[in-house]
């Protein structure tokens, strides 16, 4: 599933395009992944202007004017690609965007993806993007003394837990935690409220460097952005390196169950 850096790299990317395009017609293959009905999507869509593209956590945010926003959450590895005038748009799309400039924006879903429209003014009563958390990557909203706070909170909840719910912080998700958690040297078990000041501030830290790091990157090498390409991300530390050694210490990195996800630990980094 796209974490932060994928989708902020691909609303970055349909900034830069999509700005100006009018969108002339929408198609749509799978209108379960509407929150309302074709008609409804049609008439908050068509004829509108794209004129921002935002993200927060694991959703797109498209401004149209007048009046409309476009939310879009891609689900798992789903894919939003830009066609130029002339070039066809491929036949599994769920829904695809057709531009009054010819071009075309297409979505396509594996699982869980979602196409929702709502009104401008609404926005806030949208209940899968009204409550999502700080954005790690804001440095206005995620200070240290908001995470600190979030952690005093959650005090009796595991650590990855609170790290991975969206309402707390948005975007990390199962991929990007496992490398933030060895940066911190910490087990995905602890309790938030064990976790030293010390460690928090190392934690807050990792969770800045590795997602500025793989955003830099253009987000992780599966996952491809607006043009088709894959992202440079790669290199994980402990994620996905089972039997492998830990860059640090030499010992084997070993895959645990951690509640309802698997995590990739070094046992004698991460205490
Ligand atoms: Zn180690």
């Amino acid at each position: 599933m796209p974490e932060l850096p994928e989708v902020r790299h691909l609303s970055h990317q349909m900034d830069g395009e999509l700005r100006g395009r009018t969108i002339a017609g929408v198609d749509v293959a799978q209108p379960k992944c509407l929150n309302v009905p074709l008609s409804e999507f049609e008439r908050l869509t068509v004829g509108r202007t794209v004129t921002k593209v935002t993200s927060r956590g694991k959703w797109v945010f498209v401004t149209l004017e007048p009046g409309s926003m476009f939310l879009l959450s891609l689900g798992m590895g789903g894919e939003a690609l830009l066609h130029a005038k002339g070039e066809p748009v491929p036949d599994n799309r769920q829904v695809a965007f057709r531009f009054g400039d010819g071009s075309a924006l297409s979505l396509h879903f594996w699982w869980f993806g979602y196409a929702h429209v709502v009104p401008s003014a609404e926005l806030s009563s949208h209940a899968m993007t009204s409550r999502l958390g700080l954005d790690p990557l804001n440095e206005v909203e995620f200070t240290w003394s908001a995470f600190d706070y979030l952690l005093e909170m959650r005090k009796r909840s595991a650590i990855k837990a609170v790290l991975l719910d969206q309402k707390n912080i948005a975007g990390i998700g199962n991929v990007y935690i496992q490398d933030i958690l060895f940066a911190a040297r910490l087990h995905p078990m602890r309790k938030a409220g064990d976790v030293s000041s010390a460690e928090r501030q190392d934690l807050y830290g990792a969770i800045r460097s590795q997602l500025r790091h793989a955003l830099e990157l253009g987000g992780l090498a599966y996952e491809k952005d607006l043009y088709n390409q894959s992202g440079g991300f790669k290199d994980f530390l402990v994620g996905y390196r089972e039997g492998k050694p830990c860059p640090v210490c030499g010992t084997a990195v070993q895959k645990v169950k951690t509640g309802s996800t698997a995590s990739f630990i070094c046992p004698s980094c991460q205490t």
